[in-house]
């Protein structure tokens, strides 16, 4: 059971929703589970098929521009749709279209089968004139070939001899979705592709599209084929998109075949060949034995990621589904990431923020390191940009990553909760650092870690300060949006502590290492003694301030001295408070909307004691409204580190189900990637405590009451380690690679080859 997500709903409400949580990705395409036949209320689904990274440039507007502001931004496009099957059943006056509205549904179930890699969708229908039929609706895209979406459909009658007649269709008319009124969708620009080429070749239909302004191209190659033995066959090349209508009897069971291949010029200049090649290499390939590499991929997948839950189904069926989903939107090419919703929707059009670097990494650099080595490459093929905007908002040196982007420049519009978030750039520095704790990757320290580890480290010289022999860092955002461009946010001010610390660590390690490699790199970036040492003072003096009554660190300069907001007298239906009161109400009020400090105690935890950190935990939780999604998976980790593990597990629910049960009530824009991350967090990192430090791997192993027994895997430093974590005991075995030392409750324990440790 908790290896398939299943639903029996028709309901229009739900259907939409499901159109993000039964999408089909592979970290390079994803489908939207639209419904091949279509939905009476088109104007309410959001129609998507996306290609990880491809963006078209659209121009901002501002009233009132100041410099420095960008230009334009990118957007994430919804490209050709090849999803559209219409089941025609039935001939002449007795002739109706299949569709979840028409006739009668004697049954529906739909599936994602989390360990095969496809969903399905198997209906008994009965058209208004009485034909009965079978059709399930299978569809994947592959891990295998990333440029296959396949749908396999079968049809059987139940009511004799039916005609039938499949119409499908590759869509080059596509547009994206906007909303006016919700800040975290577009609002406008929606039709940014054009028709470069529309034709039949051979027996495959073809289109590419041109963006308007980013100069890229994307094509798809499609093919319908039916088992039938008496079909016959007819084609149509409209301006903007390709029809093939297939027509025969269905007396016994048929397949429809339908076969869609994607590229597009960031990865392949030649679109077509590429196509042609990755078609005629599956050509003698079947559903099933497709089906079987997505399984054989998934097998090694699951062996390293799966966490399993004794005692709770509907949590175990959450945590896997979570898992799939980080999997099917995780760039694997270097040169994309993960967007806020991956590839499941549009919602804030397709940017990459430091949801990767702070709630997505963790989890793939502990069980998929090498996975998570291209989404840090990401950022590393955006350095130079980030350098140059460093340079645009007037530093000298460094590099200011932007707050969202896809190809590396800044597309917030909005910068006190936009570019203002400068922790973005310290964020990625300490995914750097987790990396490179995990698994000793000194190739790719040498490639790309220390640059950006510098790079990152100079930002904080050129915006921090020396006053009264502090070093202040002024003017930014912290991760709470609802308290905005402040003088040290502490959140900031530890992220970029240990960025600046670990800037001149690593320097240092390597000349130790690799002398004349140092030598090289000292040269490419031009760093010297005198620029490590001054990394080295800025973080020892860095200002980290505890508030002596409440013993808790304040979350900036000013946040303390606010008036708290008045809670009690905010009706329900005013949260999100984003879309009802405007920025500077909800500013001049102690209130968050996401964990800030919070997050920065579980981020580094040893700059504070015991004390602060727990009367942090408790101060902040009572302003704080969860808003955002990246929020309550954090307050669940931080209440199983200060033993409050009730509270830690009402969180984690939260987070678990969150899509599941649409409880943002905007899962339909697309998921919320940052949370699953946080979702497998909650667990590994909350209540088994686990922490990557210098000296190693660190556990705090806890249970939830509810829960029998849990387990889960983790890749450190090329060693494959298996937790089993009941209320009695703490498991460890050793899978491969070396004997190892860990921290269990502070205490050293040796982890022994295929040996169990078991501590009561
Ligand atoms: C959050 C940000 C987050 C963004 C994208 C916003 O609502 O406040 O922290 O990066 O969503 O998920």
């Amino acid at each position: 059971m908790s290896w398939k997500i299943q639903s029996h709903s028709t309901e229009l409400e739900d259907l939409l929703i499901e159109e993000s949580l039964f999408f089909t990705g592979n970290g390079y395409l994803g489908v939207r589970g639209n419904l091949e036949e279509g939905l009476d209320e088109l104007d309410k689904t959001i129609r998507g098929t996306y290609i990880n990274g491809f963006y078209d440039i659209v121009p901002i507007t501002y009233g009132e521009k100041q410099f420095g502001f960008p230009d334009t931004q990118q957007r994430l496009l919804n490209v050709i749709d090849a999803q559209s099957v219409e089941i025609w059943v039935g001939v002449g006056n007795e002739k109706e279209k299949f569709s979840l509205t028409n006739g009668t549904i004697l049954s529906y179930v739909r599936t994602l089968h989390l360990e095969a890699g496809y969903t399905e969708r198997k209906i008994h229908w009965r058209s208004s004139f009485g034909s009965e039929v079978i059709i399930t609706f299978k569809r994947l895209t592959s891990f295998i070939r990333k440029e296959l979406f396949y749908q396999f459909i079968t049809l059987e009658p139940v009511t004799g001899d039916i005609p039938i007649k499949i119409i499908s269709t590759l869509n080059g008319n596509v547009t994206n979705f906007t909303d006016q009124n919700d800040p975290r969708v577009s609002s406008g620009n929606a039709k940014r592709l054009q028709v470069e080429k529309i034709e039949r070749l051979d027996n495959n239909n073809y289109i590419q599209l041109n963006t308007f302004a980013s100069n890229l191209s994307t094509a798809a190659l499609s093919t319908t084929s039916v088992s039938a033995e008496d079909v016959s066959y007819s084609h149509y090349v409209g301006k903007e998109s390709i029809t093939s209508t297939a027509t025969f009897k269905l007396t016994k069971k048929v397949h429809v075949d339908k076969r869609t291949f994607y590229i597009d010029s960031r990865h392949e200049p030649n679109l077509l060949a590429r196509l042609l090649t990755v078609k005629n290499e599956l050509e003698s390939l079947s559903f099933e034995e497709i089906v079987g590499q997505q399984k054989d991929y998934l097998q090694s997948f699951w062996k390293h990621t799966d966490v399993t839950i004794s005692g709770n189904d509907s949590i175990q069926e959450a945590v896997r589904f979570n898992l799939f989903h980080i999997l099917q939107s995780a760039g694997t090419d270097s040169i994309s990431s993960i967007s806020a919703k991956g590839l499941s929707g549009e919602g804030y059009e397709g940017h990459y923020f430091w949801d990767t670097e702070i709630y997505l990494l963790p989890i793939l650099t502990m069980t998929n390191p090498h996975l998570a080595k291209q989404l840090l490459l990401y950022r590393y093929s955006i350095l130079e940009k980030a350098k140059n905007r460093a340079k645009e908002m007037g530093h000298n040196r460094g590099a200011l990553f932007p707050w969202r982007t896809i190809s590396g420049t800044e597309c917030s519009a909005y910068y006190p909760a936009g570019t203002a978030q400068y922790h973005i750039s310290a964020d990625i520095a300490h995914s750097y650092i987790q990396y490179f704790l995990a698994t000793d990757d000194w190739e790719f320290m040498k490639l790309a870690g220390i640059e950006v580890l510098v790079e990152t480290a100079r930002l904080w010289l050129e915006i921090g300060h020396f006053y009264k022999g502090a070093f202040h860092i002024d003017a930014v955002t912290g991760p709470d949006e609802y308290t905005c461009i402040v003088n040290n946010n502490y959140y900031t001010n530890v992220m970029a502590k240990q960025n600046l610390y670990w800037a001149k660590k690593a320097c240092y390690l390597l000349q130790q290492k690799d002398e004349i490699y140092w030598n090289k790199l000292k040269q490419k970036i031009a760093i010297n003694d005198k620029e490590l040492q001054q990394f080295q003072e800025a973080a020892e003096c860095m200002y980290l301030p505890v508030d002596d009554t409440l013993q808790i660190n304040p979350q900036d300069d000013t946040f303390l001295q606010k008036q708290k907001w008045d809670f009690a007298n905010t009706p329900k239906n005013r949260y999100p408070l984003l879309l009802h009161y405007h920025p500077l109400t909800i500013y001049r009020y102690q209130v968050c909307k996401q964990a800030d400090t919070v997050l920065a105690h579980l981020l580094v935890e040893d700059e504070q004691t015991e004390k602060v950190i727990e009367n942090s935990y408790h101060y902040y939780e009572q302003v704080t409204t969860h808003d955002s999604s990246l929020s309550s998976c954090v307050f669940g980790i931080m209440a199983a580190r200060i033993g409050r593990l009730d509270r830690a597990y009402d969180y984690f629910l939260q987070s678990a189900r969150l899509d599941l049960d649409n409880t943002h009530g905007n899962t339909k824009d697309g998921l919320h990637m940052a949370n699953m991350g946080g979702t497998w967090m909650g667990i590994v990192v909350g209540f088994a405590g686990m922490r990557v430090k210098e000296t190693g791997l660190h556990f705090r192993p806890q249970v939830p009451k509810a829960w029998e027994e849990y387990t889960f895997h983790l890749q450190f430093k090329n060693r494959l380690i298996h937790f089993q974590i009941t209320e009695e005991s703490f498991n460890i075995n050793l899978v491969n690679g070396e004997p190892l030392s860990i921290y269990v409750w502070d205490k050293k324990v040796k982890v022994q080859y295929e040996h169990s440790i078991v501590l009561v």
